[in-house]
């Protein structure tokens, strides 16, 4: 086989037929923001394909009038990933349905409410079970339809409204991802259909990049280039920052991750794996130091690649979560928490372990062991879907809290989703601790009128907080919980002004910058979207804090192979001008 043919793949020509006029929703204004409530855009139309062949009729259409393309999920980015300025949007909404194929199991599924219907195919072969969906089902209608099968689709987001598609562009990961890894570590296969409305499919395995490159040879286009930049990842567990790019990569990760900038998913192939029975655990700490030597004890017994299948060890937990003593002290304070927090708690660790029957008492036994050894306050241990659903409340509770707080105060949230090495967590948490006591200063002295630096003391506190209980829930301007398996902390500002909001952006751009120094990343599961930050009054991407102007640049000459028109979710990753530049040195 010669060179070329070992990295060039063909776009294919055929697609099933369109169903007649495409609809289109009768608003747009639900389309012009996300979740992050930070970003408002502007769009003339919003699309509702039903199929892969109505996506490749807009986009043939769309990119030879020049138009600007947004692909749309179910809105949940955090980060403006979905939000357009300007142009059309392709919402992917109605594309809930594998077409039926024979040899495969199909499994469906009608929303009474809504009359929609949801299909995805399931099968096996030699690599284990795997499921073709499509690209606007949810993660949680994917997890109702495969759960009376005893099958589950790992990667785990909290957001359980996001869409197939909106999670691999985003290589969406959750707490369960200590053990299985990212979204990324699950996809096989995927349809993408490309800027000018071919359609491209990869398979994992099948093309690896050669010299820093791809080729691929397209019916309308002749063969493209797709140069890679050079550049080094984060050598973290987790990352969603910037395009995946590495030394004899699989094409399909450059996809993976890409925030919609390449193409846009119509079917996708991901493994299953047999769902289990656990049983979860959340332990009190009156100190964290004790809470971070239980984490440090139970990764030395769980420390294993990320994405391998259960191996059947007794400590090996699917997920290790953290929450830091603001964390507990702003649930107790408003009173938010379903399950009783010790009144002396500093910190608590929360644990999801697979067992089985015969399994099930020497398991328990060993994880007894294991935290006895590091004396919790108190444990909650749930077997139960009624206990579990009380952890899944509490976990839950902390980032609702926090948005409630802020949202009646008239502010925006400031939160991080910085990643760093597994040997930088505890430099990152001490970093973390360091922000979060200037910033409860800050506070108090800027209610007292006091100067930044003043060091508050007893009689400070008691001429502005009415009794110990409030004071200690006012007093909590940051706090952080998350997935420290995977050092992985979300950091959360609460501010209470817009002067306090100004303080705090500033403090965690200061966080994100300590993150990148560690070597870690911008961002380990939201992406990068259209964030931005300021630098000596310039608006720079997010993702320069990590990668040079040149390394972006070389994302945008990327892109521009598969979108010389840069039409399609254009702002995501580097903004507009970007493209022009690189486009300028071709
Ligand atoms: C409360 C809350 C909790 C969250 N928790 C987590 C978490 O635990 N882990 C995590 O990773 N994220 C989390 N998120 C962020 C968000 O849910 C994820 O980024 C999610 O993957 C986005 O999916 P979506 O369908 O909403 O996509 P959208 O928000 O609509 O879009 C996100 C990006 O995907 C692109 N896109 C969407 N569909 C396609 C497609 N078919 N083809 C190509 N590109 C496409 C869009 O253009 C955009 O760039 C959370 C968000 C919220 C609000």
């Amino acid at each position: 086989m010669n060179k070329r043919a070992l990295n060039t793949i063909s776009t294919l020509d055929h697609v099933e037929a369109s169903k007649g006029p495409i609809p289109c929703s009768n608003s747009v204004e639900p389309y012009l923001t996300d979740e992050s409530s930070s970003f408002k855009g502007v769009a003339e139309k919003v699309f509702l394909p039903r199929c892969e062949a109505e996506v490749v009729q807009l986009m043939r259409e769309m990119y030879s009038r020049g138009v600007e393309v947004t692909v749309s999920g179910s809105g949940t980015s955090l980060t403006g990933a979905r939000v357009p300025f300007g142009g059309i949007v392709i919402s992917m909404e109605q594309m809930t349905s594998t077409p039926m194929r024979p040899g495969f199991q199909a499994l469906q599924f009608k929303d009474q409410r809504t009359n929609r219907e949801y299909r995805v195919l399931t099968g096996v072969d030699q690599k284990g079970s795997f499921m073709i969906a499509p690209p606007g089902i949810t993660l949680e209608i994917v997890e109702e339809v495969l759960k009376p099968m005893g099958l589950m689709y790992p990667p785990d987001p909290t957001e359980k409204t996001a869409t197939m598609g909106g999670s691999v562009a985003t290589n969406a990961s959750g707490s369960r991802s200590f053990r299985y890894g990212p979204t990324r570590s699950w996809v096989r296969r995927l349809r993408v259909v490309l800027p000018f409305g071919e359609v491209l499919e990869v398979r994992r395995g099948e093309v690896k990049a050669v010299e820093n490159r791809f080729i691929i040879e397209t019916s309308s286009r002749g063969v493209i280039h797709v140069p890679l930049p050079t550049m080094q990842m984060p050598r973290v567990r987790k990352n969603s920052a910037g395009l995946f790019v590495e030394e004899g990569m699989d094409l399909i990760d450059l996809f993976i991750g890409s925030e919609g900038i390449l193409g846009i998913f119509t079917e996708i192939e991901v493994s299953l794996t047999q769902s289990r029975e656990t049983f979860q655990c959340l332990a009190f700490y009156p100190s964290r130091f004790q809470a971070l030597a239980f984490v440090e004890k139970v990764m030395s017994l769980s420390r294993k690649p990320a994405g391998k299948p259960f191996m059947g060890d007794f400590t090996n937990p699917l997920s290790l979560e953290y929450y830091d003593g603001c964390s507990l002290k702003f649930l107790d304070w408003g009173g938010k928490s379903p399950i009783p927090i010790p009144g002396n708690a500093e910190a608590a660790v929360e644990f999801e372990q697979e067992v089985d029957e015969e399994t099930l008492e020497v398991c328990m036994e060993k994880w007894d062991e294991l935290l006895d050894e590091f004396h919790p306050i108190q444990t909650y241990v749930a077997f139960t879907e009624d206990e579990k659903r009380r952890l899944v409340e509490f976990r839950h509770s902390l980032p609702e809290a926090v948005n409630q707080y802020v949202r009646t105060r008239g502010v925006s949230k400031v939160a991080t989703d910085v990643a760093v090495p597994e040997d930088e967590t505890q430099r990152m948490i001490d970093f973390y601790e360091e922000v979060g006591r200037r910033a409860q200063t800050e506070r108090v002295n800027r209610r007292l009128g006091l100067s930044p630096t003043h060091i508050m003391s007893m009689e400070d506190e008691s001429l502005i907080f009415k009794d110990e209980k409030e004071a200690q829930g006012l007093k909590v301007a940051s706090l952080y919980f998350g997935h420290i398996g995977d050092s992985h902390l979300h950091l959360n500002f609460l501010p209470e002004s817009h002067g306090e909001l100004e303080y705090m952006k500033n403090l965690a751009l200061e966080v994100v910058k300590k993150g990148v120094e560690l070597g870690g990343t911008v961002s380990a599961e939201h992406g990068v979207g259209k964030k931005f930050y300021l630098e000596d009054g310039t608006v720079k991407p997010l993702l320069e804090l990590m990668y040079s102007k040149e390394v972006l640049l070389g994302m945008a000459k990327l892109k521009l192979a598969f979108d010389p028109k840069g039409v399609l979710n254009v702002g995501n990753m580097f903004p507009k001008e970007y493209l022009t530049e690189a486009a300028n040195r071709l």
